[in-house]
């Protein structure tokens, strides 16, 4: 199914208000297997919106619109789509209660404009409104639909996901079925080359690299008469894929890394501590979020000048005069440090340049060491990230630290 969303409203026009409607119908209509071909947005303008209409189902059979479907005068969307779609607004007896009812609940008095909002098109199926007065609708003719919903985003969505998605999923002839592969340590384009031979001319499942913050996901895709099939297609082409990046995946359930660190740490009973200096606690916060982490994230200590390194985790004077706070000496001694002070199975220490100031020809900016102990076993890493980007580099070395903890985790326990 091809797709055309056209956003109404002249504020998009002013740039009052950002399209988020059509960033998250995309998203959603893509994980449905659905091809979203044009956004387009257009004001308050019914010739206009009826051309842009007719433009948009030429190429697609679906258009979805959003907005104008209020009360007020410029609201004319319903209005343009009955013209199109050669349909007429009647009353629809079932929206016209549920509005009723809503100003009843609130107590609230009902201008005449409101019951406008209860003509709908006549061959339209409605779609409720429970967080508003517009109800949306999807109307069939000739082999087009066209799908109204509210603009409002906390109207909008809940519409869509309660209505507008199973309508259109029972139109549908195929199942999709997706999962996404998670992976640390490749960049995308390295990723996207060596998963070239699997991409190269496949058809189904598709598969779609994505970057975010130094993580790269690999999308698989399915659309097969049943949803077994598809699962199958999907599952085979995962196989393939662990045989070519087999060692920079994480997850094939897409969870986050510190979800799946978080999730093997309880379950294997695993206590933690870390020690963070350029991160300044961004290990612990996202290893905080992690729900039921309290069983076993034992303490985070942000030791970011020397005498905090000295103080709390015990690194020597000499340590930090002879080779400096960034120094695999230094991350050596903090981890060592903090797994003598707190007696946690896996302790973490990070120390480094996240820049974008402070670097020098020996010590670069994203000159960062991160150092991680599980047991008795510890490694000092030496990252070079060739990056200024303060958060950038933060960000990489919390993923690289929790990538680590959890390599440690799969290749010492069970
Ligand atoms: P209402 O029934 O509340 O009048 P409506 O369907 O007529 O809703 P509009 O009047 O076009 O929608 O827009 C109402 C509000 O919804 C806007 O002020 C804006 O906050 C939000 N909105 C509208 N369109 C979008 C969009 N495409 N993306 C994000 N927000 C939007």
């Amino acid at each position: 199914m091809k797709c055309a969303i056209v956003a109404v409203g002249t504020e998009l026009l002013f740039g009052h208000t950002v399209n988020t409607d059509a960033v998250y119908l995309s998203q959603q209509l893509n994980l449905m297997g659905i091809d979203v071909l044009y956004h387009y947005t257009v004001g308050d303008n019914p010739k206009r919106l009826a051309d842009i209409l007719k433009m948009a189902m030429k190429d697609c059979d679906l258009v979805i619109t959003t907005g104008g479907t209020g009360p007020t005068q410029d609201d004319l969307t319903k209005e343009v789509i009955c013209q199109v779609m050669d349909d007429v607004l009647v009353e629809d007896p079932h929206s016209l209660d549920r509005i009723i009812k809503h100003f009843e609940r609130r107590q609230r008095p009902m201008s005449e404009n409101n019951l406008k909002q209860a003509m709908m098109p006549s061959k339209a199926v409605v779609f409720d409104n429970n967080n508003g007065t517009a109800p949306g609708f999807a109307l069939e003719c000739e082999g087009k639909i066209v799908i109204c919903l509210p603009g409002p985003p906390n109207e909008l969505n809940p519409m869509f996901e309660e209505s507008a998605k199973p309508w259109l999923m029972e139109r549908s002839s195929e199942a999709l079925y997706y999962r996404t592969i998670h992976t640390f340590g490749i960049g995308e384009s390295m990723l996207e080359t060596k998963l070239l031979p699997l991409i190269d001319g496949q058809t189904d499942p598709t598969l779609a690299t994505y970057a975010k913050m130094g993580e790269a996901t690999v999308r698989i895709a399915s659309k097969r008469p049943t949803l077994e099939e598809a699962r199958s297609a999907v599952e085979d082409m995962i196989a393939k894929v662990y045989d070519y990046v087999g060692e920079y995946i994480y997850s094939t359930e897409d969870e986050s890394l510190p979800q799946v660190v978080g999730q093997k740490l309880i379950s294997k009973n695993l206590t933690m501590s870390t020690a963070e200096s350029c991160t300044g606690g961004m290990i612990a916060a996202a290893m905080t979020d992690i729900s039921g982490i309290s069983a076993v994230f034992e303490r985070g200590i942000v030791t970011y000048s020397n005498g905090a390194k000295m103080d709390e985790l015990g690194v020597l004077e000499e340590t930090l005069a002879q080779y400096g706070a960034v120094s695999p000496q230094t991350a050596e001694e903090m981890v060592r440090g903090l797994k003598a002070k707190t007696g946690s199975r896996v302790c973490v220490s990070v120390t480094g340049i996240a820049g974008p100031g402070g670097g020098t020809p020996e010590k670069p900016v994203g000159l960062i060491y991160v150092g991680v102990m599980l047991d008795d076993r510890m490694e000092v890493f030496e990252l070079r990230t060739n990056n200024t980007k303060r958060q950038w580099n933060r960000n990489y070395t919390m993923l690289f630290a929790l990538y680590q903890v959890n390599r440690f985790i799969d290749e010492m326990t069970e």
